[in-house]
């Protein structure tokens, strides 16, 4: 073999081999892929099947629970009211611990933890403060008008928002229905001293669910993350972990702890507006039946809001209870 063949020989070798080498890994990559579209679809199929089963158990109980009452009807709707509270308590907390356990897994000492999170509470308060303070309500809408688009401002104004910095667009999001940001600026000073001046909100929608019947309660999900200052709280945390660990080295994006806190925000914005008014309730409840949060929102979610949901329907029950015995009298 002359030189000159044996290079192209090895040439011809080398390339067969890298060539035999990546077919298979191409071939995995396709494997996974197509795993995790089953594993996704699987997960999918699974969230109706529980969902279903919840809906049905709640069907069979809701005769038996009107009938057997062991208090009286106006005992009863006092100790509804106080569960839906209590979920509401749980639910703040349950936010407040997962933002203590990332602060720890960050490394940030005892201290530096109680600075950050009165940081947050005293942000939040002038944020409800900024937000509660400015009268005249305008929502924007560009080229697209939205229906449904005043439960936003009928949402605001029950919480005693009244907000003219909320500038609401239509827009691609590609994977997203809706995003909500959170533009703010802070006086100078030490962080413990910073005081927010300035708030501008901006809600994106997705012209794909325009039409969608489900929309009022992704507007009520938007409007309850602005109520609940979430992109505030979020941009909040992360300004934090990146002072008090002195670099940018930690991306809290990927820790397990962040994620968590994400989720309680999402479950929150359903949650909270659900507690807040039957109306909502069965908005919420009847969205989650049909549409996945895939990443998110679970079947344990659904079954949050479907109790939510009974208890708001349990007190109507009683009402009419109450009424009607009022009436015989
Ligand atoms: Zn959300």
């Amino acid at each position: 073999m002359k030189l000159l063949n044996l290079i192209a020989f090895y040439t011809l070798l080398i390339s067969g081999i890298s060539h035999t080498m990546k077919m298979p890994e191409s071939r995995l990559i396709q494997i996974q892929k197509l795993q995790t579209k089953k594993y996704l679809f699987n997960q999918e199929q699974n969230y109706f099947l529980r969902i279903a089963e919840i809906d049905h158990t709640i069907e069979n109980n809701r005769v038996k629970n009107q009938q057997e009452q062991s208090l009286s009807p106006v005992e009863n709707i006092t100790n509804n009211k106080l569960k839906l509270s209590t979920i509401e308590k749980l639910l703040r907390e349950k936010e407040k611990q997962q933002t203590l356990e990332l602060f720890k897994q960050c490394g940030l000492n005892e201290q530096e933890t109680q600075n950050s999170i009165n940081s947050i509470q005293k942000s939040y308060e002038q944020y409800i403060k900024f937000i509660s303070t400015h009268f005249s309500t305008q929502i924007t809408e560009n080229n697209q008008s939205i229906p449904h688009i005043d439960i936003v401002e009928k949402r605001l104004n029950e919480r005693g928002f009244f907000n003219d910095r909320l500038s609401i667009t239509v827009k691609d999001l590609k994977n997203y229905t809706a995003s909500l940001k959170c533009g703010c600026s802070w006086d100078d000073g030490a962080w413990d001293d910073k005081s927010l001046n300035n708030i501008e909100l901006t809600l994106t929608i997705n012209p794909e669910i325009i039409n969608n019947e489900h929309l009022k309660s992704i507007l009520l999900h938007e409007t309850e993350h602005i109520i609940e200052a979430h992109p505030l709280k979020t941009s909040l945390i992360t300004l934090l972990v990146q002072y008090f660990t002195k670099n940018n080295s930690i991306d809290i994006n990927k820790l397990k702890e962040y994620k968590d806190i994400c989720i309680t925000h999402e479950e929150e914005a359903e949650v909270f507006s659900a507690i807040s008014k039957p109306e909502y309730a069965s908005l919420m409840r009847k969205n989650r039946q049909y549409s996945f949060y895939s990443g998110m929102l679970y079947h344990s979610h659904y079954e949050q809001l479907a109790q939510i949901d009974e208890i708001h329907k349990m007190i109507a029950f009683l009402e009419e209870h109450i009424k009607r015995q009022t009436n015989q009298k």
